[in-house]
């Protein structure tokens, strides 16, 4: 039986060029009240043309259905949970857009002068300010534009860092449970990548750590908590260990709000991390950017961050380039204001209380569906987890169905699926971050839809291998749809194959 939970609109929506029919125009103009001008004689014959090849022509209702047609097609944070793990997609409040659509800062352009940018730099230099607080750290730079971008950043930065030393080292050590943007990070900011096993409560084991650093080692790169959701309890010791050896150590902060207002990575023995705005502090994301990666830095790293840097001088702010050790730019201008703007005005709303309720209200909706799930799904591990929680699929694989027929089975029940197979220390990985905006009663309907799907394998794994039922099209070639995608479904045509 295929439960119907919320049908999805199922109109075959044509493309706007097949429904397109000359003259048709979602516009009006008024007539001219001045002489007309011939295009061809004011620009050149060459600069103009009469139409543009198959453009399509629709009306205004047509271009609207059109669109919002489409636009329900979608999931999204607006619709309901959204458990992509590692992602944080939380629901990001309104009243950040409000603020960064004011007019004098949805409107700022950055070759503005400086004196009259002086609200926009205040509104930069103050979240440096809450970010250093938040984070324990004591600079940061708010240019990377995303969590990647401040890896790189972070990790040039340390790089610089050595090189004043005399020597860079060769190698950057990264636990099994790594996020993938870690190493890749790592080898373009010229490292080696050297492995570290996570010991069997998921956590980087001081013993190997130890037998591993040495005078080539530039640093550890960890996240933390780490990708299964479980703190590193040792990282203050692993830092010493470090430390000892004269290298550094590097977090991904992408999951900061598991920690937020609770514990500073400045203090646990962090050199240098970042942060995704975009993910902890509530910017909407998964649609393609806009990001921001700000990159924090204990003091003896400061000199090294790029430039220019946010400075006071005298009773306004400016822009420092004079800094000889910087790094260089790693972005034009100063990063991306609008996300910037959202930040501040979350974390100014919530305020410090505010933020460790995040925490743990993130951490209890977490907890709470891994105690709902586990008597139905395998955890691969017994750490306790904090932000999100990351079962395997196990016990459903011996009766015929994988991560991704559940995956895609949850479709069906009206939710976005979770983070399918990552982190990959975890066999057929199902990876959960309900972050803290969803209320309980969202989070039971999440947890009756798993439930339901893991005794539909009991009965009849057919079901769910199957699915999803109630999408316009049901199974695709993966790799074919990635490498030729069919952009267009006719009526009555079988789904892509
Ligand atoms: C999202 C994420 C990143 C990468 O951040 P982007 O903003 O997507 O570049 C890095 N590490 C972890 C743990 C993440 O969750």
């Amino acid at each position: 039986m295929i439960r119907k939970t919320r049908p999805h609109i199922t109109q075959n929506e044509a493309l706007l060029f097949e429904i397109s029919s000359p003259g048709k125009k979602a516009y009006q103009l008024p007539e001219l009240d001045v002489p007309a001008v011939d295009p061809s004689a004011a620009l050149g014959a060459g600069n103009v043309r009469d139409q543009i090849e198959d453009f399509p022509e629709v009306s205004e209702v047509e271009a609207i259905r059109h669109f919002t047609r489409l636009s329900t097609w979608n999931y999204a944070i607006d619709l309901g949970l959204y458990p992509l793990g590692s992602c944080t997609m939380k629901y990001n409040p309104r009243v950040n857009e409000a603020v960064a659509r004011l007019e004098g800062l949805a409107w700022a352009h950055p070759y503005q002068p400086e004196e009259l940018s002086q609200g926009a730099l205040e509104i930069m230099a103050r979240l440096e300010t809450a970010l250093e607080e938040i984070t324990g750290m004591d600079a940061v730079t708010l240019q990377p534009a995303a969590g990647a971008h401040g890896e790189l950043t972070g990790l040039l930065v340390v790089r610089a860092a050595l090189e004043a030393r005399g020597n860079p080292r060769k190698k950057i050590l990264i636990p099994d449970s790594a996020h993938g943007t870690n190493p890749a990070t790592v080898a373009m900011a010229g490292y080696k990548v050297e492995n570290v096993k996570s010991n069997d409560r998921a956590m980087v084991d001081l013993e190997t750590l130890e037998r591993v650093v040495d005078a080539d080692v530039a640093g550890l790169m960890v996240t933390n908590p780490n990708t299964l959701g479980v703190f590193e309890e040792n990282i203050a010791r692993a830092a010493q260990i470090l430390h000892a050896k004269g290298a550094m150590v590097y977090m991904d902060g992408a999951n900061m709000n598991a920690l937020m207002g609770i514990a500073r990575p400045g203090d646990f023995g962090v050199d240098v991390m970042h942060l995704n705005l975009h993910k902890t502090f509530s910017t909407p994301h998964g649609g393609g950017g806009p990001g921001s990666g700000p990159v924090a830095v204990k003091k003896h790293l400061e000199p090294f961050l790029p430039v220019p840097r946010l400075k006071r001088a005298g009773e306004r702010w400016a822009f420092d380039y004079d800094r000889p050790q910087s790094l260089g730019r790693v972005r034009a201008f100063y990063g991306n204001f609008g996300v910037l703007v959202r930040a501040l005005a979350y974390i100014l709303a919530c305020g410090g209380p505010g933020l460790k309720a995040v925490t743990m209200d993130a951490v209890l909706n977490a907890t709470y569906l891994r105690k709902r799930l586990e008597a139905y799904f395998d955890l691969p591990h017994s750490a306790p987890t904090l932000h999100e929680v990351v079962f395997s699929d196990d016990r459903q694989a011996k009766l015929g169905a994988r991560n991704s027929d559940i995956a895609k089975r949850l479709i069906d029940y009206g939710f976005h699926p979770y983070t399918v197979s990552f982190p990959l220390i975890v066999h057929g990985a199902m990876m959960i971050e309900p972050t803290e905006t969803e209320s309980k009663q969202e989070l039971d309907l999440f947890a009756d839809a798993l439930i339901s799907i893991a005794k539909e394998i009991e009965e009849d794994p057919k079901e769910v291998t199957a699915a999803p039922h109630l999408t316009r099209t049901s199974r695709v070639d993966e790799v074919t749809a990635a490498r030729k995608p069919v952009l267009r479904w006719r009526p009555g045509a079988a789904p892509a194959k």
